[in-house]
């Protein structure tokens, strides 16, 4: 990976880098006049002030009391977090025969009186009791208001699908959160942004449609992961967007095509990734080769957005208005800042599929509080999917951190790389697929192999396989690290 080549800047990009947040905001208060952005109005004849239609209502509603909550010492949101909890509690048991037996260590319980300790009573959900429930988990009585709930699973791509349904007031928090991620981002509301993520037609040509909920936004438009990065890029610069949104891994082969063949997307302001875990160093690297800042957001298909990244810092903050989050140690107790553990999430809105205290499979570090002043918790970091630990002989696991292998170890040794990922079969052995522009060598072959033993461990013996491309599961999200040993 040749790294010097950085391709050529535009004059002015560059001192836009070396802002600070604040200062980028203040700059756009005196720069050239944005298109104001206002709110879908439902009335005819009614422009402005917009009188928004029912569901957008309810999304600018939420962002009213969002910013309030934001602010509340950690202690008032739990408070609430906890009422709201006895809502979906007593509805799931009520109705919910899933819920029926595994909520009796609550029984008893009086209104008001639900604490943390009482909650951490109720038995955690794994994915294998969401498929072993089927149906069970559904609810009898969805309450009025609620929508029809409609049917959803996760792709698979952890090997152990589930089915799930979702209702309106689901997509209306997601839509919510939506918003003020944009807001707490200071994205531009009339500008252009691109998605690159996964179709269900790889092929078919989107309308451009507004990607802020509630408002009448500059488009966006979407193109399949699937395309090469040559095709990504040619497409970026035709349709010049400000803002590109992406999985992390296509990000990395973006910036390393961009690097190859000089090709840059002067237009862009800022990089949105999802759905796979961010690495820093993938921060680091977006900031020297296109200039740009990466904001990140943790979410997931069964219980929609977990955290955000901190409008000042890396980290995430907890959307705490919408889902409970803990995460635990090995003796399930709340793990301390710094300390990692399992990601236990319940969606306090769907009342269609209640998903209480579910093991959504993920590795995280919480922190302490964040100086931006908001008492919604931190995540620290996300170490990642269970799955994407590698298994040391000892039994031990390891969640080696990305940029020791592709930077360091791989990128190193492999100047013709392009894409890799390691796949562990066997406690002592690593597959290591590559994916090289050019046929690698003996020679680079043993440095990588050598290197990859300093990065992750000695214990392993690794075995290289040489393929065209790294096939993406139907989610897209590729897992550059796979562990496929059984529990
Ligand atoms: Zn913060």
């Amino acid at each position: 990976m040749s790294k010097k080549k950085s391709p050529p800047r535009r004059p002015g990009r560059q001192k836009r880098i070396r802002l600070e947040k604040g200062q980028r905001r203040r700059l756009r208060v005196g720069g050239p006049p944005r298109r104001v952005v206002t709110p879908r109005s439902a009335l005819a004849g009614i422009g402005w002030p917009a009188v928004p239609p029912t569901m957008e209502s309810a999304v600018l509603a939420l962002n009213y009391q969002f910013e309030q909550s934001q602010w509340w010492p950690p202690g008032t949101i739990e408070a609430l977090q906890l009422r709201q909890a006895e809502q979906l509690l007593a509805h799931a048991w009520r109705t919910v025969p899933f819920y029926r037996d595994r909520l009796a260590p609550l029984t008893g319980l009086k209104r008001g009186q639900l604490t943390m300790e009482a909650w951490r009573r109720i038995p955690i959900l794994t994915r294998t009791d969401i498929q072993d429930a089927g149906h069970d988990l559904v609810s009898r009585a969805l309450p009025r208001g609620h929508g029809t709930a409609r049917d959803a699973s996760t792709s698979g791509s952890t090997g152990q699908p589930v089915w799930f349904k979702r209702t309106r007031v689901t997509g209306l928090f997601f839509a919510a959160l939506n918003l003020r991620y944009h807001l707490w981002h200071g994205r531009d509301f009339s500008a252009k942004s691109a998605k690159i993520g996964r179709l269900s037609d790889p092929n078919a040509v989107e309308e451009p449609h507004n990607w802020v909920p509630g408002h009448v936004s500059g488009p966006m438009v979407q193109l399949d992961f699937s395309k090469s990065v040559e095709e990504q890029l040619a497409w970026l610069q035709r349709f010049a967007p400000q803002y590109l949104l992406t999985f992390p891994s296509n990000l990395r082969a973006l910036l390393q095509g961009s690097v190859e063949t000089g090709i840059n997307i002067p237009s862009l302001r800022e990089v949105a990734t999802m759905s796979e875990v961010l690495e820093p160093d993938l921060r680091v690297k977006c900031r020297r080769i296109w200039g740009l800042p990466v904001t990140d957001v943790y979410s997931a298909h069964e219980v929609g957005m977990i955290a955000i990244q901190c409008p000042e810092h890396p980290h995430y903050h907890v959307q705490a208005e919408s889902v409970l989050v803990e995460v635990l140690n090995d003796h399930g107790e709340p793990c301390r800042p710094g300390e990692s553990g399992r990601v236990v999430v319940t969606d306090l809105h769907n009342f269609s599929s209640p998903l209480i205290r579910y093991d959504i499979n993920d590795i995280a570090i919480p922190g302490g509080p964040c100086s931006c002043g908001r008492g919604l918790a931190v995540i620290k970091s996300i170490l990642g999917r269970i799955r994407n630990a590698l298994t040391l002989p000892s039994g031990e696991k390891v969640w080696p951190a990305y940029h020791f292998i592709f930077d360091d170890a791989l990128g190193k040794s492999l100047p013709s790389l392009r894409e890799a990922q390691l796949v562990q079969r066997k406690l002592d052995e690593i597959e290591v697929r590559i994916v090289a522009t050019r046929p690698v060598t003996a020679e680079e072959e043993a440095r990588a192999r050598k290197a990859l033993g300093k990065a992750i461990s000695d214990a392993f013996a690794f075995r290289f396989v040489y393929v065209d491309d790294l096939p993406r599961p139907p989610s897209g999200k590729l897992q550059v690290v796979l562990s496929e040993l059984g529990d």
